[in-house]
């Protein structure tokens, strides 16, 4: 029986087969990489995937669609995690391992802001998006696109908007135009200094009001000096602030804060 797509899983299924095959290509899976697929759906991309690796991982909350792939004619090449992709422990996965996926793009902001949780485990994501949201990741300062998404992203990541894909290569046609994206992370020693609860307030609080002055934005979040410090004019706005500048404040802030006692 023919599956219905549901709306409120996002499905919008790939068939045009270029559009496959040029992501492959972009990808080069090796045989034995470790890859994790989100939202395999019917197996569109899964297909693709299968001829050049022996396994993969696949993380889909259909039930449906997961018991296809269950019992499907590639169930002994697939491990299939039937859970909400926002519920699901990537730290599960044997480290490091490749992301990808054609994602559901009314949850692909909360996707990717959980996978920030295990850049340190990740060769490089992958994924199909909206264009309007890969526009934004990729964004530079004092431009309308800039904003926290941006900022977020950019400190962990480097990343390349590959290619865009129209919507008559989906059934059924999303309404925007889609794109995918590569997200490879920083090297380890750029992360690990990264504070992510401060720098996340730092970067949320800044963008809260993206007309505003830093200097009202930041108001019971950043001390004025210490913006001074970091060679920030509170005078700026958000959208004029590079990524690593807002990196900077966040690890002046987190040199300030009391450090949490060692336990014995
Ligand atoms: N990969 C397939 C393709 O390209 O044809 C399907 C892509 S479709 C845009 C998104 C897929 O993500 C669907 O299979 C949907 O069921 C699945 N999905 C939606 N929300 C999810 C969630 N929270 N966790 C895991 N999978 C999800």
């Amino acid at each position: 029986m023919k599956h219905q797509a549901r709306k409120r899983f996002g499905q919008h299924f790939l068939t045009d087969q270029s559009v496959l095959s040029n992501l492959i290509g972009e990808m080069r899976p090796r045989p034995d990489d470790t890859l994790v697929e989100i939202g395999p759906g019917l197996g569109a991309l899964t297909f693709w995937l299968l001829k050049a690796v022996k396994h993969l991982q696949v993380v889909e909350i259909d039930r449906d669609l997961a018991e296809k792939l269950r019992t499907g004619a590639w169930k002994n090449q697939l491990t299939v995690h039937e859970v909400d992709v926002l519920k699901f422990d990537f730290r599960q996965i044997q480290a490091p391992f490749r992301v990808v996926g054609n994602l559901p793009y009314n949850i692909s902001s909360p996707i990717l802001f959980a996978l920030l949780e295990v850049a340190d485990q990740v060769t490089d994501q992958h994924f199909m998006l909206q264009k309007e949201v890969i526009d934004r990741m990729v964004a530079a300062p004092k431009t309308s696109d800039y904003g926290r998404l941006s900022v977020m992203l950019q400190a962990y990541y480097d990343m390349d908007h590959l290619f865009d894909v129209p919507p008559e290569c989906f059934d059924p046609p999303p309404r925007v135009m889609s794109a995918i994206v590569r997200m490879v992370p920083k090297p380890a020693d750029e992360r690990a200094n990264i504070p992510h609860a401060v720098f996340s307030k730092v970067v949320s609080t800044a963008f809260s009001q993206r007309r505003k002055m830093l200097r009202n934005t930041w108001a019971d979040v950043v001390p004025e000096a210490l913006a001074q410090n970091a060679g920030i004019a509170l005078t700026a706005r958000a959208e004029e602030i590079a990524p690593s500048q807002f990196v900077h404040v966040a690890q002046m802030l987190a040199r300030l804060q009391p450090q949490e006692p060692p336990s014995h």
